[in-house]
């Protein structure tokens, strides 16, 4: 009797087990992994897997700003599709890496010219021959050197090169109509920056180059970051740049000063945080200090 109870129950716990699963199942599929959130009334960002995606619904067509991986760009068209009629007018990369640029290849065919400093291009081009993916990307077919100021699907737009930083090619991205800049991975909100020196970075130019955006946009200017660390937005403000900035000459002066004292490089590694910028956290610390030692350390 004892027994049979206790089959019966374990039966109908499984089953209850496997409805709740499939339930459980059914629910996930129904939320997706992506989020989009409205900035204004036709621009907003579209965040999955890697960098922050920008795209602003013009009068004559959509806009794009970055593809994150062929999936999570795949999703996005799908979405957009949903939302209007108008044509994908353009696609800009902020600059090359993988998490910004593997996703063009859903574009092919679907968006009419993709953008990016001439930079970003010859580094994509050059990081696809290394890892034999050539056949996986779609590159720009517009590049620029310092400044690019015109109209898409309508919309006014600029975009700027202020020299090395993350990369040796990152753009700002600027829509003027809505007061929107997307910074690309020249901003990792509250979090440990990725620094391609493979790809030219700079951490002295980054200090510039973030100068120069709170010269150039004002108050209300709302900016896009590349990253963020969990629980931060990847949307800001001045604020936010600013202590990105504070939080790159600290890591600069921070090195320096362990140099000075002829710490060798492994114990300059050793840090857990960045004096003066205990707010950022997680794990990465060790990229940004190796990056900052051999850029003191190199003499060019
Ligand atoms: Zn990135
Ligand atoms: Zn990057």
């Amino acid at each position: 009797m004892q027994r049979r109870n206790f089959l019966r129950t374990t039966a109908l716990t499984t089953g209850g087990l496997l409805l709740a699963q499939k339930e459980m199942l059914a629910a996930l599929w129904q939320q997706p992994g992506f989020k989009i959130t409205m900035l204004t009334k036709n621009t907003g960002i579209f965040t999955e897997k890697g960098g922050t995606i920008l795209f602003v619904l013009g009068k004559n067509g959509i806009v794009v700003v970055d593809a994150q991986f062929p999936e999570q760009s795949q999703h996005l068209i799908d979405e957009l599709k949903k939302k209007t009629d108008k044509p994908f007018s353009l696609l800009i990369n902020t600059h090359h890496h993988g998490d910004h640029t593997s996703g063009n290849i859903s574009f092919k065919g679907v968006v009419t010219n993709v953008l990016a400093h001439a930079n970003s291009l010859t580094n994509q081009k050059n990081v696809a021959v290394a890892q034999k993916t050539e056949e996986k990307q779609l590159y720009p077919d517009w590049t620029y050197g310092d400044v690019w100021n015109t109209k898409a699907a309508g919309e006014k737009y600029s975009l700027f090169y202020y020299g090395p930083g993350h990369t040796n090619g990152d753009s700002l991205v600027f829509f003027e109509d809505s007061n929107i800049v997307h910074m690309g991975d020249l901003m990792f909100n509250r979090r440990h920056p990725f620094v391609d020196r493979t790809a030219g970075a700079s951490i002295t130019n980054w200090i510039k180059i973030l100068d120069k955006a709170m010269e150039k946009f004002d108050k209300k200017t709302t900016f896009v970051f590349g990253h963020a660390a969990e629980g931060y937005d990847v949307t800001g403000k001045k604020e936010d740049l600013k202590a990105f900035q504070t939080y790159l000459s600290n890591l600069l002066e921070y090195t320096s000063t362990q140099i000075k004292a002829g710490k060798s490089k492994e114990e300059v590694l050793k840090a857990t945080e960045i004096p003066g910028s205990p707010e950022w956290k997680g794990d990465g610390i060790q990229r940004p200090l190796t990056a900052a030692y051999e850029e003191l350390t190199t003499t060019t």
